[in-house]
């Protein structure tokens, strides 16, 4: 029997985050989960970026952010502005409403429940991310709606599959690839998810 079931690590419960950064020239936003306060004297939170994010660069330069915590009543069109698509080239918060904190990054509104402002004491190489220890220099509650979690995304946001299609489906934003087999280097065309992300239906 396998030593490591991967999918015992889906019961790890996680919350969903718009990470707000600017780069000098514009306001950037990115959907992130990992997300974590470690001690809470000092005031510690981790948190975890892809390095192929252009975010990621950012906070390495720039050394803040912004994690807003996204409300149940986020829509799937956050996640397609902020979780499918890069700001390297595109303004995401266009026609968004928004207000800055101190640090004057983006906080968004109507879809959140709090905001908290990180500065960057340390940033960890984890290969493939960059693990960032963070000091808390803000942090507001907006309202005291429900906050997201990864779960609750997937049950109740996540675009519904289209059951009547044949061919395997991303399990991250539902895009259905129509054909046999799925190709092992195929990337997904909306969330850029890798083949193993896909199940078959
Ligand atoms: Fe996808």
């Amino acid at each position: 029997m396998e030593l490591i079931d991967k999918t015992a690590l889906y019961k790890i419960s996680y919350g969903l985050y718009v990470l707000t950064t600017n780069d000098g020239k514009k306001d950037n936003g990115m959907i992130c989960n990992t997300v974590m306060q470690v001690t809470s004297n000092p005031l510690t939170i981790v948190v975890g970026i892809n390095k192929s994010n252009y975010s990621c660069e950012t906070v390495l330069r720039t050394k803040k952010m912004n994690i807003v915590t996204l409300s149940e009543k986020c829509d799937f069109s956050i996640f397609e502005r902020f979780g499918f698509a890069s700001g390297k080239d595109k303004d995401k918060f266009e026609g968004l409403p928004y207000w800055k904190s101190q640090n004057d990054l983006p906080v968004l509104i109507d879809i959140t429940n709090s905001f908290i402002s990180l500065k960057v004491k340390e940033a960890i190489d984890l290969v493939t991310h960059y693990l960032f220890v963070c000091d808390v220099t803000e942090a507001k509650v907006i309202n005291d709606d429900n906050s997201m979690t990864y779960d609750y995304y997937h049950k109740y946001v996540k675009r519904k599959v289209d059951t009547t299609k044949k061919g395997y489906v991303c399990t991250i934003c539902g895009y259905i690839y129509e054909g046999e087999p799925l190709p092992e280097d195929f990337i997904c065309p909306i969330c850029k998810h890798p083949a193993s992300v896909f199940v078959k239906l």
